[in-house]
């Protein structure tokens, strides 16, 4: 049994057949245009996912339907992308569109939800029933797994934990508003506190470290803060502080099981998940009389877009 997986984003458009144990098999990828209109975009996607299937001779009783993960305020209920900043789409019939060209049922939710829904069902998720994934990219990406299912919201448009409010009045978000969790706690965020570090202080280590890695990106204060330089120290604690404060917000409402990190920041693995962990077990109300919540790393990885919109069939 297989389906078609899509992961759409702002720069690249990926698919690949994936069976219902979540193992991938062929893949395809096209670039997106930026300014290019949605359905000139889509067509596009249209005519390679035909020709995609030719080539790699599948028939169309091979598969059971189209899963597709968008990211940015999705109606799954009625297949609509209500909007999608990355992508500049707006008020979308995606479902319908992909249905029409394609000849197959298509499921749409958000990128963040095929995420989660991939790791619940095939890595780090799969021993719990509650849990939170978090991606640590661009923004903040979530998804919410509750009772063993995915979480999504009225008419699919919840599960927004990066634009709940972590300071009042706080920094501009992308969102519009002030404060939220993705303007402290996104790799977008942490470089933005390096530069501004680094230009307070240029004796830092963060400087050496950048002209090493070509430039200042996410990994460059975690790289200065394991070789001691105090700022870069400062700012990872700082960072660790942002985003458990915002994980014991959620704690606090839903008690998951699990927290699991995903997204490029996740990937400097026990050095900054021990530092979360500690800081959430010394700081979280009612620590003595609720059990604890596990922070781990996801295991499906760079393929759990394609793998978690393939499984929106398998569910
Ligand atoms: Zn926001």
């Amino acid at each position: 049994m297989f389906a078609l997986g899509i992961d759409i984003g702002g720069t690249s458009i990926k698919g690949g057949i994936v069976n219902n144990k979540g193992k991938l098999f062929d893949t395809f990828k096209m670039p997106v245009t930026k300014d290019e209109n949605q359905d000139k975009t889509v067509k596009k996607l249209i005519r390679l996912v035909k020709r995609f299937l030719k080539e790699y001779h599948y028939k169309n009783e091979d598969i059971i339907g189209v899963g597709c993960g968008v990211p940015g305020i999705i109606d799954s209920t009625n297949g609509i992308v209500t909007f999608s900043g990355n992508l500049k789409w707006h008020n979308f019939a995606l479902k319908r569109v992909l249905e029409e060209g394609l000849g197959f049922p298509v499921k749409i939710t958000n990128d963040a939800n095929a995420a989660a829904l991939a790791e619940a069902k095939y890595g780090s998720g799969s021993k719990y029933k509650s849990f939170l994934m978090v991606t640590l990219g661009t923004g903040i990406g979530s998804g919410i797994f509750v009772d063993g299912k995915l979480y999504e919201g009225n008419l699919g448009k919840g599960a927004e934990f990066g634009h709940s409010l972590l300071v009042m009045d706080g920094r501009q978000c992308a969102c519009g508003r002030k404060g939220c969790l993705e303007a402290y706690a996104s790799a977008t965020a942490l470089v933005k506190d390096t530069r501004a570090m680094m230009e307070f202080h240029k004796d830092s280590l963060l400087w050496k470290v950048s002209e090493e890695l070509g430039s200042v990106n996410a990994r460059v204060p975690f790289i200065a803060a394991r070789e001691g330089d105090k700022y870069a120290i400062e700012l990872v604690d700082m960072y660790v502080k942002y985003l458990s404060e915002g994980l014991i917000n959620y704690f606090n409402t839903f008690r998951p099981e699990a927290v699991i990190l995903s997204g490029g920041i996740a990937e400097e693995g026990e050095f900054l998940i021990s530092k979360i962990r500690n800081y959430c077990q010394t700081h979280d109300y009612g620590l003595k009389m609720c059990p604890s919540v596990d922070i781990v790393k996801s295991s499906v990885g760079y393929d759990s877009g394609k793998i978690g919109a393939a499984a929106l069939f398998f569910d």
